[in-house]
């Protein structure tokens, strides 16, 4: 029988690594459909983000309360991959407690106590959250892009983990209850939840134990399969997403060359239109200008879409979003995240991606929403993991202007005027003193 439960074991294993791995490899090809960017400068400037922003979660304790809760749920992952090692050693070779010999009853006592009051936290802030966004009217977690499946996700995750956090006390309680507990682990929290255990008998005790540990250990495995269609895939890519984050000052676009030497030609009426171009990276102009689907954008931009948590921070301070625009950029995001799995999900069908006919621009961003924004900047100081939704704005209105000529009335009389008068008004620049007339 303990060979069978071995068996099963690593079967369920094997399969939830194996299924979880498929996913990564899926969501790195997808990635990798955009065009190359290098940012690996800065080594150990971009190693420091990372520890700050996606390690030490700077910033989410802006908003002090929701991010103190969040680092207790965060950290709650990390227990589940503490106590993921101790159930999968056990389950494999059929012991019990693997860990509680290796530390002494000493450390281990310390080591289960910890992290059952850390799986408390966990409860609790998961509970509060559950609160808050289902009864509490958070304006950003309740609006247009969230209704259905992201609403429905948001709860899953909390739900799993209030479920998962449940087994793990029950599953302590019943061993803490039991005569023939061997080991030396303390569970001041499960002890005092449970202590109606006290009452059961051994056999009693053994199917409970049981009966959690392995709704714990599939649940994890649920839980990590789970990801793939979830916002919550941002436990993981975080990482990634700080590491390879924009490093330039904010608002500093990335013009090109050529362009840019033609407007101050247009700008500067002393420059000499026959003077020798700088020379510029043949590779700097690309074959095709701004974006128009998720192929056109470059790969850290394919990663931010993936790495979205949907926390709706960016929106919240979204001056366009406020003054009731249709623009939000938590929904560029998400928008951008859709395009890029229905890309995926044709190409696994087809084996290659085969034209659907649809685009990332107007079938999934309106032209209403892209020329709505500022290009403030606001939503990118927000963002929790370092996200640049405007620099995929930026691109969709580059491909509408230099590859459409489709800009809005009011935009195209400005860019006329400046080419006209070298100034964004409908006068010369000799007048531009006039006003002071009178
Ligand atoms: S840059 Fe654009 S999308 Fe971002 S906050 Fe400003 S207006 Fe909104
Ligand atoms: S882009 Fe950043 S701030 Fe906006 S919803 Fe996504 S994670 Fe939150």
């Amino acid at each position: 029988m303990q060979y069978i439960d071995n068996i099963v074991f690593l079967i369920a294993l094997i399969a939830g690594f194996g299924l979880f791995f498929k996913s990564l490899r899926e969501i790195y090809r997808n990635i990798k459909l955009g065009k190359k960017i290098d940012r690996t400068d800065q080594a150990p400037l971009r190693w420091k983000t990372m520890g700050k922003v996606a390690l030490g979660q700077s910033k989410m304790t802006k908003r002090p309360i929701a991010g103190i809760l969040h680092i207790f749920v965060y950290v709650g992952f990390i227990i589940i991959n503490l106590e993921l090692l101790e159930i999968i050693i056990d389950g494999i070779f059929g012991t019990k407690r693997f860990l509680a010999p290796v530390f002494g009853p000493g450390l281990y006592a310390f080591f289960t106590s910890t992290l059952e009051i850390l799986a408390l936290l966990v409860v609790i802030a998961v509970v509060l959250f559950f609160i808050r966004r289902n009864f509490y009217g958070v304006k950003r977690l309740n609006m247009k892009e969230l209704f259905g499946w992201p609403k429905e996700d948001a709860n899953w995750i909390l739900v799993i983990e209030f479920a998962l956090m449940v087994a793990f006390f029950t599953m302590n309680a019943a061993d803490y209850y039991s005569d023939s507990q061997q080991f030396a682990g303390n569970f001041p929290v499960s002890r005092h939840l449970f202590g109606f255990f006290s009452g059961f008998d051994e056999g009693t005790l053994h199917i409970v134990e049981k009966s959690a540990w392995w709704f714990h250990f599939i649940g994890i495995l649920f839980f990590m399969n789970y990801l793939y269609y979830s916002k919550h895939l941002h436990i993981i890519l975080a990482f990634p997403n700080t590491w390879f984050a924009n490093l330039e000052p904010k608002l500093k676009f990335n013009n090109l060359d050529s362009v840019t030497r033609e407007i101050k030609l247009m700008m500067d009426p002393n420059a000499d239109p026959y003077a020798a171009p700088p020379e510029t990276d043949p590779n700097a102009v690309p074959e095709t200008f701004g974006a128009s689907d998720v192929f056109d954008l470059n790969q850290v931009q394919l990663l931010n879409a993936y790495s979205c948590t949907e926390c709706g921070r960016c929106t919240a301070v979204c001056p366009a979003n406020i003054t009731g625009k249709k623009l939000s950029p938590r929904k560029i995001m998400m928008d951008t995240r859709d395009r890029i799995e229905e890309v995926g999900k044709n190409i696994n069908k087809n084996g290659k991606f085969v034209d659907d006919g649809k685009k990332l621009l107007d079938d999934h961003i309106l032209r209403e929403e892209v020329w709505a924004c500022t290009t403030c900047s606001a939503c990118v100081e927000a963002c929790p993991v370092l996200i640049d939704p405007l620099s995929i704005i930026v691109e969709l209105r580059r491909f509408l202007v230099m590859e459409q000529s489709s800009a809005p009335q009011e935009l195209n009389l400005m860019m006329t005027n400046v080419e006209n008068n070298a100034a964004p008004w409908q006068y010369n620049q000799a007048d531009r003193l006039n006003w002071a007339n009178e």
